[in-house]
């Protein structure tokens, strides 16, 4: 039996902690973060294996040293927020418990994300004999994990073509607001556009690249190519790879509303002095901005319809291949209070959790988690609620210009 401590009490900690709490591997979950009420609310909503609660400030290394031994962890998920990657992986190396997160490290002050500074921990988790595992959400995650699956089942080791596709096909029913940590979210999508081919990185600017797609659970979707994280460790972990590419879809109400934030400021990290009564007060615009919006758990009661998040990849033979999974909004609400990409996220972490504390994943080191065996990962995204479907598609790769239509024939 083991013990978790879950970092973060927002949509994707609320999913773990529901799903942990279904593993039969762990007797006791903890859940540790910024504010205390929230960490109550799920410890009432989940019940009997959360034992305790506390508040937390992620940032502070000591602290976090406290909480894990406090709890006795046998895996740290961390899913609070990017900027607290570095100062929990060092309280696992110093406690020697394993690290898990959903996102890359990213500074505060600087827009940019890479692996690169976590990677730089990787000596100090070999020599100390401890996993950190690294991107285990759905994207990256999931996406990742498939890719490992098609190496390992389809391609000979060697996968070529690969496209990402992530469609949020659901309706949440007001007029802006985003699905995960607004902060995190619009740092994302206002970076330049990245894709990886024959050898060298290119960039495009941010949503200059569209494509329709067709997708199952959702329908016809415009997709927009983005920088995501899981591209930067597939390249290394798989040199065959001789293109990846990245999509998402966004309604033309989000567009909007983004193209009005940035144009008035509110989407810069750089702090402005406000003058309240007198008062000289620094903030940082992006900052206020998440303060206004609905918290991203807070979605669920309404949101309507489905997401479909899934890989198209071939390799030598050049045929392409469909694996994918579609989740409906409202059956994640019915199981956890919250709606379909925090489910994505938090079930994908509490599957890495139990992997680790199993053994069935271990190699000290930071890894990533196409390094590992997909097989039982694969299997248990399918007990654990997240059936996925693998598709040939009977056709080669599709290039820029086709629309792309994955629906089942
Ligand atoms: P939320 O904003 O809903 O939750 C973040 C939580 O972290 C909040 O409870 C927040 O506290 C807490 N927190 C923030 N700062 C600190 C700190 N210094 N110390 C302790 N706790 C802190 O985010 P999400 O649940 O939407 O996302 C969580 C993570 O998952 C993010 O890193 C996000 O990028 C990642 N993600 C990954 C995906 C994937 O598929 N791989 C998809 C979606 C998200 P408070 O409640 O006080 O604000």
């Amino acid at each position: 039996m083991a013990r978790a401590l879950v970092i973060g009490a927002g949509g994707a900690a609320r999913v773990a902690a529901h799903a942990l709490a279904k593993m039969e591997e762990f007797d006791d979950i903890r859940i540790a973060s910024r504010t205390l009420e929230k960490c109550l609310k799920i410890q009432a909503d989940v019940g009997g294996k959360v034992s305790a609660v506390s508040q937390l400030d992620a940032n502070d290394k000591d602290a976090v040293v406290r909480e894990i031994t406090a709890a006795d962890a046998d895996v740290v998920v961390h899913l609070a927020l990017p900027y607290q990657n570095l100062s929990i992986m060092e309280a696992c190396l110093e406690t020697g418990v394993p690290y898990l997160d959903t996102a890359n490290y990213e500074a505060p002050d600087l827009l940019t994300f890479s692996y690169s500074w976590q990677w730089d921990y990787h000596d100090a988790f070999e020599k100390a004999g401890v996993t950190a595992l690294l991107g285990c959400g759905f994207d990256p995650g999931v996406t990742s994990v498939f890719v490992a699956w098609a190496a390992k089942h389809l391609f000979g080791g060697k996968p070529k073509l690969v496209d990402i596709v992530d469609c949020n096909g659901g309706d949440h029913g007001l007029p802006f607001a985003t699905n995960f940590n607004l902060e995190i979210n619009l740092r994302e999508v206002t970076l330049p556009g990245w894709y990886y081919e024959d050898g060298r990185w290119i960039k495009t600017p941010p949503f200059a690249r569209k494509s329709f797609m067709r997708l199952p659970g959702v329908g016809r979707a415009p997709m927009y190519l983005l920088n995501h994280e899981e591209m930067e460790s597939l390249v290394k972990n798989f040199p065959s790879i001789e293109r990846i590419r990245f999509w998402m879809s966004f309604s033309d109400e989000y567009l909007t509303h983004l193209r009005v934030l940035q144009n008035c400021g509110l989407t810069s990290i750089e702090p402005v002095t406000v003058n309240l009564d007198g008062r000289a007060v620094e903030i940082v615009p992006l900052q206020f901005l998440a303060a206004l919006m609905p918290e991203p758990a807070s979605l669920g009661d309404g949101y309507t319809g489905k997401v479909c998040i899934g890989n198209v990849m071939t390799g030598e033979d050049g045929q392409a291949h469909f694996v994918y999974c579609v989740k409906d909004h409202q059956a994640c609400v019915t199981a956890t209070g919250t709606h379909a990409v925090p489910f994505t996220t938090g079930v994908p972490a509490a599957i890495g959790a139990k992997l680790l504390v199993t053994g069935q994943w271990s190699l000290p080191g930071t890894r990533n988690v196409e390094e590992f065996d997909p097989d039982p990962f694969m299997e248990d995204l399918k007990v654990c609620g997240l059936p996925w479907e693998h598709r040939e598609l009977g056709k080669p790769h599709f290039d820029w210009e086709e629309e792309l239509d994955l629906l089942p024939r």
